[in-house]
């Protein structure tokens, strides 16, 4: 996770320490892409996930500094596969392109959950937006998997969940999703509202796979990041 130690969002389901611009110091380690890329090569990946915090205090969302960790992953490790699990960087569509443009191969933004809970779970976000950065993801780059993921057991019905399905593959044009429990991390954070059944969760998965997703990757214990390595790979074989 590069870009700092805070967050400037507060989203409800996590719980990455919270700043507020010209409250709190916010850092940006100009040695990081080097580090990251120096580390990633010493534990021989093969699968490098590179997400972040949100930094919408600075100009470009903390972009270039993302495009730099890439490069320098890919440098470092020509034979690994690299996922950017990005923020929505506001919606500033070149900051998406200026990642984009480092050649990840999997390109990843989580949608979170169903529009309507949005205010509770993800305030300063939007939906459309995210589906518009993941629709511009397979636009600009057409080779790399864009991928998209959101939770359950936050309030979201049966509706919600298929709606947000048929919104990532229609509207947002992903090759793959996530779906995965809602956890609550600590007692700052939304309760669970739901433990959702092992059926309901290979449910969602038939219906998304029925949409024309190339992987729907759905279980309690998913992660947007959860085997990534795999479900890239058998999204890469769909394809072919
Ligand atoms: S933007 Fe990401 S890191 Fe920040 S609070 Fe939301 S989920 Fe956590």
């Amino acid at each position: 996770m590069i870009l700092g130690n805070l967050c400037t969002r507060g989203c409800g389901f996590c719980s990455v320490p919270k700043g507020l611009p010209g409250k709190h110091e916010f850092e940006l380690d100009p040695a990081e892409p080097a580090n990251v890329a120096r580390q990633a090569a010493a534990m021989g990946l093969r699968y490098v996930v590179i997400t972040s915090v949100n930094r919408d205090d600075l100009p470009d969302g903390g972009s270039r500094h993302f495009a730099a960790t890439i490069r320098a992953v890919r440098e470092s490790l020509p034979a690994a596969t690299v996922e950017a699990l990005t923020p929505d960087f506001q919606g500033d569509l070149s900051a998406v392109a200026c990642v984009l443009d480092a050649g990840p191969h999997v390109f990843n933004h989580n949608i979170e959950t169903a529009p309507r809970l949005y205010p509770r779970v993800r305030p300063q976000a939007n939906y459309q937006q995210s589906l518009d950065v993941l629709r511009f993801a397979k636009q600009h780059r057409p080779g790399a998997i864009v991928k998209s993921g959101f939770m359950v057991g936050l309030g979201e019905t049966g509706d919600d969940v298929r709606a947000v399905l048929r919104d990532l593959r229609e509207r947002g044009h992903a090759d793959v999703a996530t779906i995965g429990q809602y956890l609550q991390p600590t007692r700052r954070n939304l309760p669970v509202m739901k433990y959702v059944p092992p059926a309901e969760f290979d449910e969602w998965r038939r219906f998304g796979e029925s949409l024309g997703f190339r992987m729907v990757f759905s279980g309690p214990f998913v992660r947007s990041s959860y085997m990534a390595d795999l479900v890239a790979h058998e999204a890469g074989r769909a394809s072919e």
